[in-house]
């Protein structure tokens, strides 16, 4: 690889996809480099995939992109160990193309973007890891690849390289990643025929289901479960905080919080008979707006988990990825069609279209809610046993009067976490998501 490239992309996730896509398509000339044997094949999603983002870069990807069922449902569930209350939304508009959000597998996605990367003209290297970026001065110059001969140049590299953002760090532009900016989750796929999904979930062909849900199933720890319908098979999956995993006092395991959620009497049957063939585990940048490092510098920018952009309120992450790649590549097209040296002063251009977009907007509305919860554990423990306490009191029709009911379901809160408890934590959430 003697030659020098305008672009070199570290990572073949949705953002070192989204950006070389990008980069190949205006005919610039782009290196993308993969540690896996093929893109996907490292790679661990839910997954929901956000059609929007990818959309502005591929807008006619519904036509070959192997997707699994789009969503028309989205159910939201508190839970007891014995019990939930939920919301669901289902809507026949989610029903009508172009659809907004679909299922994928993440093995099969990645592999099909990649190939459109290629088809776009980048030179793609898998199972070859970048070891450290190469410096001149304050600049980065290229890339040391574990290869003989390994050194590679461009004028700028675009670190996609996810969460653990190894080489942002080694370089010294991001700092150690902390146990409270990041989950550690766990998701099994479980096959099934297809026409069982659809009786189970009240879906048609190719309709989908989300179901999001926190409570009892993550013991007090700050996380989430969910379980998505693809077309033959189910993902369940629960994640919860790193540092929450390190001080949970029954020293709790995330494949054990798994199994728990397997067996909850509302869940079970809804998986009942599947064959599991697929088991990960993935860490996941969730310290939101305060945790983002820098992103840009002298021939360098990081986009994707790599620069923590996650929304963990909404779980979404592979739109992030894709945004924050998009908005790299264009910026170095820009410059590269302006004759600017791809230096700090050119790539901040591309913290400002960041600035402008939906990415950093969400990330700063809720920038203060990670805190918040970390430091409110009752949210997880205390508030879904006394929400499904209070549901079983008022639907239980058993000769007491309803007055007596609403006065016992008060009691019960506020005997848990006092009035001024109560209101404090209603503020709380209410300044940490408006
Ligand atoms: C359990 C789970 C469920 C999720 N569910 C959803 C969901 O439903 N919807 C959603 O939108 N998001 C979801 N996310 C988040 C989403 O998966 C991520 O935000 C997204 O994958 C980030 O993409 P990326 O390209 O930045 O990183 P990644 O997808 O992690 O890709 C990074 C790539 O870089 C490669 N790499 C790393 N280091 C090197 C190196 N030194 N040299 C060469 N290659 C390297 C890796 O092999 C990998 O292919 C979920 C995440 C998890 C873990």
């Amino acid at each position: 690889m003697p030659e020098k490239f305008d672009a070199i992309v570290v990572g073949a996730g949705p953002s070192g996809n989204a950006a070389t896509y990008t980069l190949a398509k205006a005919g610039l000339k782009v290196l993308q480099i993969e540690r896996g044997e093929y893109p996907g094949s490292k790679n661990v999603q839910g997954a929901i995939l956000y059609s929007d983002a990818l959309e502005k870069i591929i807008p006619d990807f519904r036509e070959d992109a192997p997707l699994e069922r789009h969503i028309i449902e989205q159910r939201m569930w508190l839970l007891d160990d014995q019990s939930f209350v939920g919301t669901h939304f289902r809507s026949e508009d989610y029903n009508k193309p172009p659809y907004n959000r679909y299922t994928i597998i993440r093995a099969q996605f990645d592999k099909w973007f990649s190939s459109k990367v290629r088809e776009a003209g980048a030179l793609l290297i898998c199972e070859t890891t970048v070891e450290q970026l190469l410096m001149d001065g304050d600049r980065v110059v290229g890339v040391r690849c574990d290869r003989i001969g390994g050194d590679v140049f461009a004028d700028v590299v675009i670190l996609a390289d996810g969460v653990n953002s190894t080489l942002a760090r080694k370089a010294g532009f991001h700092p150690e990643i902390q146990a409270r900016n990041v989950a550690l989750a766990v998701k099994e796929i479980l096959f099934m025929p297809e026409e069982v999904i659809q009786a189970r979930f009240n879906i048609g062909e190719e309709e989908g289901v989300v179901i999001e849900m926190m409570g009892s199933v993550t013991e007090g720890m700050v996380g989430t479960g969910f379980l998505y319908t693809n077309k033959d098979s189910l993902t369940i999956g629960v994640g919860c905080m790193l540092s929450d995993f390190k001080t949970n006092p029954n020293r709790t395991t995330p494949y054990a919080l798994l199994e728990k959620l397997k067996r909850h009497p509302s869940i079970a049957p809804l998986i009942e008979g599947g064959e599991m063939k697929e088991y990960c585990a993935h860490l996941i940048p969730e310290g939101g707006f305060h945790a983002v490092p820098k992103i840009f510098g002298h021939g360098w920018m990081i986009v994707g988990d790599s620069g923590g952009f996650v929304n963990a309120a909404h779980r979404e992450g592979s739109n992030l990825a894709m945004t924050t790649g998009r908005l790299a590549a264009e910026t170095v097209i820009h410059a590269k069609a302006a004759g600017k040296a791809m230096d700090a002063k050119t790539l901040s251009a591309y913290k400002a279209a960041l600035d402008d977009s939906f990415v950093m907007k969400d990330l700063k509305k809720y920038r203060d809610l990670p805190e918040v919860l970390h430091n409110s554990p009752h949210f997880f423990s205390t508030y879904p046993g006394l929400v499904n306490r209070a549901a079983q009191t008022m639907f239980t029709v058993d000769g007491v009067d309803k007055k007596t009911k609403e006065r016992e379901v008060l009691g019960s809160f506020k005997a848990a976490r006092k009035l001024t408890g109560l209101v404090g934590d209603a503020v709380k959430l209410w300044r940490a998501v408006r």
